[in-house]
């Protein structure tokens, strides 16, 4: 920091032009985001309560209900209107908060020694980093030729040390859904505890289902499921940071909480991982649940389908790449036999063109900012790079 400030104006034009080789949303460029330009009214929303602190939610009683609104919201969408949670920092916050609450469910039934989390291969690295944290050990478990777990490996892999099982409602690398109905009938019966990432397809599926996509119920109506995350700040259109975490009810948390009792506005209870946190996340998402309603979002979804399904053609037609598997929801995955997936990528980019890269697999989420014409470019770049690769190769 230098002695002496800088005027506004200088300070924003600054700002202006260094921000200006930020990759935009609008340019269709950004294929492999989980994130978007928040809706309108969620941005002018967020602006005008940037004080809100629900660190302190004495001091902000409405801004605390609009948050309980969100959850309750939220909570009906995934089937249970019991549900009780909060709007967190993100999907990583909410799934290490899931985490320690089933690690202490645990300890609460006694058991001792390392616990051990059952989750698929293709589960999120937040996982990883709640392993890290609280001493966990990971009991990955393969999945089948779609992408989802194999449910009788997770069956073989109980043991007297398991404190929680995961399965994935919207993969990362491809949108893909565990049965979580065969999950919840495995973690009931052995009395275990089963925390379902919906971090992205939470904000798809249900409006997926409502349009008639046949998807695996992945929600409370699972009566084994005891918390999902679901983040507004992914599909809901919600600005960041806006994550969230939902539990069955209220009971699961009551044991797990934190007392923080030096705060102005009086004692607060809490088991997520933040302290000050923003309230103007919360409001902006109840903002946007309320605005666009399931409708809103059937519409949204609806058109990221219908580009999902154009790039999915664009990409059967085009030689030496494919799909890695059919998209069950408006995640794309690219893989190719014959050319290095990496070589792709690099060639790509020197186009702009920002896709997320996992092993063997490039992806595309569409997002609202992806359009028909953005599609229809990426294709042709596509094609002529996989072209120029396979002559480079023969
Ligand atoms: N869970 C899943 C399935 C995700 O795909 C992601 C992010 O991509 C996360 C959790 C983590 O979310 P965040 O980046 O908001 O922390």
């Amino acid at each position: 920091m230098k002695q002496k400030g800088v005027s506004r104006e200088k300070i924003l034009k600054e700002l202006s032009d260094r921000l200006n080789k930020d990759l935009t949303y609008e340019s269709g460029k950004i294929l492999g985001s989980m994130c978007t330009t928040p809706h309108e009214l969620a941005k002018s929303v967020m602006t005008m309560y940037l004080e809100k602190n629900l660190g302190d939610p004495g001091l902000f009683q409405g801004a605390q209900e609009i948050e309980v609104e969100v959850v309750r919201m939220l909570g009906k969408l995934l089937n249970n209107p019991e549900s009780w949670g909060y709007i967190v920092s993100g999907g990583t916050e909410a799934n290490i908060v899931a985490m320690r609450i089933a690690r202490n469910i645990g300890r609460t039934k006694g058991k001792s020694g390392t616990p051990e989390v059952i989750l698929p291969e293709s589960a999120h690295i937040s996982f990883d980093k709640a392993a890290d944290l609280m001493g966990l050990r990971l009991i990955r478990i393969g999945i089948d030729h779609e992408y989802r777990v194999k449910v009788p490996e997770v069956k073989k892999a109980i043991s007297n040390k398991t404190v929680a099982i995961v399965g994935i409602a919207g993969t990362t690398a491809l949108g893909t859904v565990d049965p979580v109905e065969e999950l919840s009938e495995i973690a009931t019966e052995n009395n275990l505890y089963l925390h379902i990432d919906a971090a992205f397809g939470g904000m798809v599926i249900p409006f997926l289902e409502r349009l008639g996509y046949k998807i695996p119920k992945f929600d409370f109506r699972n009566k084994g499921v005891c918390s999902i995350t679901i983040d507004p700040h992914k599909m809901g259109l919600a600005p960041i940071p806006a994550g969230g975490i939902l539990f069955k009810n209220q009971s699961y948390i009551q044991e797990n909480c934190f007392e923080i009792p030096y705060l102005a506005g009086g004692t607060y209870t809490h088991p997520i991982i933040l302290g000050t946190r923003s309230g103007a996340t919360a409001i902006a998402t109840w903002a946007i649940l309320k605005h666009l309603g399931i409708e809103g979002y059937q519409k949204i979804v609806k058109s990221c389908m219908n580009v999902t399904q154009q790039l999915e053609k664009g990409i059967e037609r085009i030689e030496n790449v494919e799909l890695a598997t059919k998209p069950v929801i408006n995640i794309v995955g690219i893989t190719s036999k014959n050319l290095d997936i990496c070589q792709i990528d690099q060639e790509l980019r020197k186009l702009k063109w920002a896709l997320g890269k996992f092993t063997n697999i490039l992806r595309v989420v569409i997002m609202p900012h992806i359009k028909t014409q953005h599609i229809e470019q990426f294709l042709t770049d596509l094609e002529q790079i996989t072209k120029k690769l396979q002559e480079n190769k023969t």
